[in-house]
């Protein structure tokens, strides 16, 4: 079984996989992450995509595609995995399709407005050290901006400033949200409201796939 998070930046699809992880013990695979690692470890790969995700503009597929394929083929991805952020254009749906065919899914669709998730993302933090995600409003750390998990002072990323929040939303509206009528008509698409608290979210999520599970 493979699940894919649909939804604009800020949604919650990094949460809902991380609990989805915790929960059903199916392996997280964030594009986002994966690059901004590669990023980090000043790859050739991570220093041709940096500047993309600094614009908030998509990477290229074929540094995206090249990221995704090494890791759902390790043996941790076997038995299914939580895709956070992938896919992001028709192309990439058609090249997961070919990259892991076959496959169930189930996709979930979560829905938030724009002015609620740039209040969210400029409060959003993040642990440099395990990806913990954290929110100074509705989420905060135990000790100030400190990980609770490993006691890393927390980051904001980079691209989670205003104009660039805007910026995502809009590649998210035009090359994204598209994807959702391909999913809605090969069937098991299920949309959700993302505009409340994570555990609300994260409550939705586990009803669509207890409903599905018991089908
Ligand atoms: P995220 O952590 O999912 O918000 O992704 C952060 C940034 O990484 C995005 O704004 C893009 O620049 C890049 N990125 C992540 N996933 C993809 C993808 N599937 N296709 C293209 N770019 C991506």
């Amino acid at each position: 079984m493979r699940i894919i998070l649909l939804g604009p930046p800020g949604s919650g699809k990094g949460s809902v996989a991380d609990r989805l992880e915790r929960d059903r013990g199916l392996p997280k695979i964030s594009t986002g992450d994966l690059l901004r690692g590669a990023a980090r470890d000043d790859t050739p790969l991570g220093r041709r995509a940096r500047g993309y995700m600094e614009r908030g503009e998509l990477v290229p597929d074929d540094l995206v595609l090249a990221v995704l394929a090494e890791r759902i083929a390790r043996p941790d991805c076997r038995d299914g995995y939580v895709l956070d952020g992938f896919p992001r254009t028709a192309a990439q749906a058609e090249s997961l399709e070919r990259l892991d065919p076959g496959r169930p899914e189930i996709v979930i669709d979560i829905r938030s407005d724009e002015d609620i998730i740039v209040r969210r993302l400029s409060a959003r933090r993040v642990c440099p050290r395990c990806h913990a995600i954290y929110n100074m409003v509705s989420r905060p750390p135990r000790e100030d901006e400190r990980c609770d998990d490993d006691g890393t002072p927390l980051a904001r990323r980079p691209d989670d400033r205003p104009e660039v929040i805007r910026e995502r939303f809009r590649v998210y509206r035009e090359s994204t949200a598209p994807l959702t009528g391909r999913y809605a008509a090969k069937g098991g698409l299920h949309g959700i409201d993302g505009n409340g608290a994570i555990e609300d979210v994260y409550a939705e999520v586990r009803r669509v796939l207890d409903r599905e599970a018991g089908r």
